[in-house]
Order: C-alpha cells, then sequence, then structure tokens
C-alpha cells in the first residue's frame, strides 16, 4: 500500500497516550502512527509506517477516525491528557492481559521516531476515567524521545506465576497475533541449553524460564484455536510478520503438531 493509499483508506486510531505521537493503528500487517508537529513551521501531521516517516500533512483526512473521547485538536491538549478525560477513552486503549504480555508487545516495537527497538520501560497503574490502565514509559536509547504507551487491563489482574511464566487467561491475545506467538516461542527455544549440567543456578534458573517462556508462548498459539477445530484459522493472522510465518508453513498451526511441541516443552521442564 502507498502512503496516499493510507491517507484515503479508512483507519480507526487508538491513542497510545504520547503527546508527540499520540495515535497508533494497524493496517496490512504495517504498524501506523502519526506524530505531531511544531505547526505552523513543520506539518502538524506526519504519519509514519513501521517507524519510517511517509507522508507529511496539515488536514486530517476525513476518513480517519481519532480515539473516542480523543479531544479534536490533540495539539492543544496532547492526546495525553485527552485520553485521561473520561472512561470512552480508555476503550480505545490496546488490551494487555498481563505485564508479561505488554512487556513483550513493547519489545517488538520500534520507536516511532527512529526505528530503535531498545527502549526500557518503567510501569505504572494509572486511573483512565474508571478504567484500571497500565503506563510504559522509557527513553529511546537512540533518539532520547519519551515513549509512553498504555494499555487497558483486565477486571482481574492476574497474578504472575511463581515458577513459570502466563502471558494471559483463556481468550487469545489481542495485542500479537498466533504467528508472532510461535515465531517468539521459537526463539525463546533456541536459546535454551540443551541441558542444565555444569550450569550454574543462576544460569540453570534462566534456562528453565526461558524453557517456561516457550511453553507459554506456544499455549498462547493454541488460544486462537476455536472450540471443536483442529487448526489456527487463517484470519487470526492478523500482522504482516504473522502471516508470512502463517503462509510458509501453515502445517505448524495445527492443534496436534503444537500440542506435540507443547507436551515435549512441559516434560522437559518437569523434568529439570
Ligand atoms: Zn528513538
Amino acid at each position: 500500500m502507498t502512503e496516499s493509499e493510507f491517507l484515503r483508506q479508512r483507519i480507526v486510531w487508538a491513542s497510545t497516550g504520547d503527546a508527540q505521537t499520540p495515535y497508533l493503528a494497524e493496517s496490512a500487517g504495517r504498524v501506523l502512527t502519526v506524530r505531531i508537529g511544531d505547526f505552523p513551521e513543520e506539518s502538524l501531521y506526519t504519519l509514519l509506517v513501521d517507524g519510517a516517516a511517509v507522508a507529511e500533512f496539515d488536514d486530517w483526512p476525513s476518513v480517519w477516525v481519532r480515539p473516542t473521547g480523543d479531544a479534536a485538536n490533540a495539539t492543544d491538549t496532547g492526546a495525553e491528557a485527552s485520553s485521561q478525560d473520561g472512561a470512552s477513552g480508555a476503550e480505545s486503549l490496546p488490551f494487555a492481559r498481563t505485564n508479561a504480555e505488554a512487556r513483550l508487545f513493547l519489545e517488538l516495537q520500534p520507536c516511532p521516531h527512529c526505528g530503535e527497538r531498545r527502549c526500557e520501560f518503567r510501569s505504572a497503574v494509572v486511573s483512565v476515567g474508571d478504567v484500571l490502565a497500565s503506563r510504559y514509559t522509557g527513553v529511546c536509547p537512540r533518539c532520547g524521545r519519551e515513549r509512553v504507551y498504555q494499555f487497558r487491563l483486565p477486571d482481574e489482574i492476574l497474578p504472575p506465576p511463581a515458577d513459570s511464566v502466563r502471558f494471559g487467561g483463556e481468550d487469545p491475545s489481542q495485542l500479537l497475533d498466533p504467528g508472532v506467538w510461535l515465531w517468539y516461542s521459537d526463539t525463546a527455544a533456541g536459546q535454551v541449553p540443551a541441558d542444565l549440567f555444569g550450569l550454574d543456578a543462576q544460569s540453570a534458573r534462566t534456562a528453565r524460564h526461558t524453557l517456561a517462556t516457550a511453553l507459554a508462548a506456544l499455549d498462547e498459539v493454541l488460544k486462537f484455536i476455536p472450540a471443536g477445530q483442529d487448526s489456527v484459522p487463517a484470519a487470526a493472522f492478523t500482522s504482516l510478520d504473522g502471516k508470512a510465518i502463517y503462509d510458509n508453513e501453515p502445517g505448524r498451526f495445527t492443534r496436534l503438531r503444537l500440542t506435540a511441541i507443547r507436551d515435549y516443552y512441559a516434560e522437559r521442564l518437569a523434568n529439570w
């Protein structure tokens, strides 16, 4: 999709909570953000696709839908302030089931200004209207800009389990699609040593945690399989990366294969 197509296409934006880059959306597997410039010296809006600026403009495209509860003129109030105004603002926030899931999502997000992926985020629970939200703030080590993300929290907050890893409850993730979860599970599994022999206590703990992460991420893939079906439906792959992984090897997403790998990880973990 070209930049002008993005400007003509209906896009429903979510609030990021960041005053400089207040809008975030995903379209055709690309991460879209809108940055606010120093009007009139700069364009009022810059559209970024996967972190790269592709278009500058002063008039908000009429087909684009701002987050509910957002002030019409975000430059006056800052999206940060306006998203605090009411529960309607909170509803437009992306939903994170756990801190672990939000942190993984952040790990995979490039800085919207420069594309850098590294960033140390600190989190706090804030209330947006009468809804609880988690807010993650960090400073990009490359361009020095502040990065702020807010997520809607579940009504019941799942505590992290003592000796394993949990990204969410029974329902599938709304932040990451099954292709990304399987990729992440593979990545974690690839970092696990063949056995714990010769490892000191700390390294053994890390190895166990990494294997537990691979297992939990695989469980996330399984949650996308509807009851009574035997594979993840193609429609569940909503990101470009996730779709690519699925298209490359759709056979990996059957319940049978996923469960076999899952059980293998669980068994290894139980024996460690
Ligand atoms: Zn940056």
